[in-house]
């Protein structure tokens, strides 16, 4: 068994690690040195914080203080000595370790134009990554009138969709033809953008920028086609990049990110990584749900609880964490290829739908717009099976007969291996289990099971399903 596990980042991979290895029984000491002062916190609220849903109290991440678990804020790794198994931070302390675990993420990419220089950006020009840069977003929003935000992908519409909440006209200012190109297919993208205009963010398109200028009185976009923009401020979102500095000149094998086998073992076999900084079978993924589980599964091959534990990636659905746009995209939803492909578009209501279907499974699918099939779409993907014969109730989500459509609509009658909760691959079946060992209002199901404590997005389902528990307390549940 591992004794001293050291781990480098306390961020939501991290964090998470920490919980999971403090959850299991044994005998180790864990040390988890982050860079960032504060304590662990939900990055991806930071979308919710920033749009005024939410408080920062509310993005806390709870389950690393205190355990046992020594745990140093403020603290940078600058090198690791493998021969030695020790890592050193800034302030020149060696710690040594038995395994240890890169936990580092993703930095912000900063876009090299004329006028940004990332080392000293502008007070009015913050990328979106960090709590410390909700905060800056937040200071130069307070009295300003405008935002540019350059990246129309999912976290710069998100930014854009917050700032407009606030009050201030925002123009999103995207190189390519439609917005998230990588979920969205063009139809979508523009009726995506219709939305947004209705909800006050205007979109530039297929326009690359080319300078940044800032004074005292505001910021300038220069634009590839002539035009200037100009703001109050700027939001980068121009994408992120794996942070893999230290496993780099550590002589460990990196691609995109630091590549990791089925147990998230590096190429040192002391060493692993998990999260955004982690490479595992060509993908990079970016997101908390394969960071939990990749935090799950290391876990228990390194306390032994496991040791044939194996990570396998869950296909992703991603949701748009913004008010007033209900948007929905998994799997493939754009590639060609055989099989079915079922489209459906009312620009005037902002709806969109896109069914890509083969061998009667979902291969990939676009929800934009209230839709109220979007529980049992992801439903049917996420476990792969049949679609109904009745395609259209999928596509435009009418009233669902069949027995496919009914997790969407009745706790009852939801299978109990259905995933509600995505971000911590929580099924219905372990909602009921924690009810029935005496979890009974929805804060406590939510702490026995972790379901709802992502992005949230599943809180009203958990809602529900809690609901229908306390009614049919007398009656037989589902087993
Ligand atoms: C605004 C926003 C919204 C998002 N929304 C979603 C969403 O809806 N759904 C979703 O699935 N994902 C979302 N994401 C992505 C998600 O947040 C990441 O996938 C997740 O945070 C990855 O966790 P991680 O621990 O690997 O990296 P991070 O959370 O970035 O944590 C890495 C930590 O390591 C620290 N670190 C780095 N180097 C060192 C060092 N040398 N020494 C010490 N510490 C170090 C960093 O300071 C950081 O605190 C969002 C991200 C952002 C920014």
């Amino acid at each position: 068994m591992t004794a001293r596990v050291v781990i480098i980042g306390n961020g939501m991979a991290g964090a998470r690690l920490a919980g999971e290895l403090h959850a299991r029984e044994g005998d180790r000491k864990v040390t988890v040195l982050g860079a960032e002062p504060h304590r662990a916190y939900n990055r991806i609220m930071l979308s919710t914080l920033l749009a005024g849903r939410v408080d920062e109290p509310d993005v806390e991440l709870t389950e690393a203080a205190g355990h046992g678990i020594d745990l140093r804020t403020g603290v940078t790794v600058t090198a690791l000595d493998r021969s030695a198994r020790e890592v050193r931070t800034a302030d020149g302390e060696r710690i040594a370790y038995d395994h240890l675990v890169l936990a580092t993420g993703a930095r912000a990419v900063v876009p090299p134009l004329p006028g940004l220089d990332p080392a000293d950006l502008p007070e009015r020009v913050v990328p979106f990554r960090t709590l410390d840069d909700c905060r800056r977003i937040l200071a130069a929003a307070d009295g300003a009138r405008s935002a540019l935000v350059l990246g129309g992908g999912l976290l710069g519409l998100e930014a854009a969709r917050g700032l407009a909440n606030r009050g201030l006209t925002t123009t999103v200012v995207h190189p390519r033809g439609h917005l998230m190109e990588r979920q969205l297919d063009p139809a979508a993208g523009a009726v995506l953008a219709g939305t947004l205009a209705g909800l006050g963010v205007t979109s530039q398109l297929a326009v690359p920028a080319i300078g940044v200028a800032t004074d005292a009185t505001g910021v300038r976009l220069d634009l590839a086609d002539g035009q200037t923009l100009h703001a109050d401020l700027l939001v980068l979102s121009c994408g992120v990049r794996p942070d893999t500095a230290l496993a780099r000149a550590a002589g460990l094998d990196v691609g995109r990110g630091v590549l990791v086998d089925d147990r998230l073992r590096t190429s040192d076999r002391s060493i692993s990584a998990i999260g955004d900084c982690a490479e595992h079978d060509g993908v990079l993924t970016g997101l908390v749900a394969p960071a939990w589980a990749q935090a799950r599964v290391l876990a228990d091959v390194l306390t032994g609880t496991d040791p044939l534990a194996r990570y396998r990636p869950r296909p992703v659905v991603t949701r748009l964490k913004a008010a007033g746009i209900d948007l929905a995209s998994m799997g493939d939803p754009v590639g060609g290829g055989p099989g079915e492909e079922l489209t459906f578009t009312d620009p005037s209501r902002g709806t969109y739908a896109r069914l890509r279907i083969r061998d009667e499974r979902l291969v990939g699918a676009i929800l934009l717009g209230d839709n109220p099939a979007v529980g049992t779409v992801i439903q049917l993907f996420d476990r792969g099976h049949p679609v109904p014969t009745d395609r259209r109730a999928l596509l435009l989500g009418r009233a669902l007969g069949t027995a496919a459509a009914a997790p969407a609509s009745s706790p009852a009658l939801m299978p109990d291996g259905v995933t509600v909760c995505q971000c911590n691959s929580v099924s219905k079946g372990a909602l009921v289990r924690s009810w029935r060992s005496g979890a009974r209002t929805v804060d406590a199901v939510v702490a026995a099971t972790r379901a709802g404590t992502g992005c949230g997005g599943c809180r009203d389902a958990v809602g529900g399903i809690v609901d229908w528990l306390s009614q049919a307390e007398s009656v037989e549940v589902t087993r």
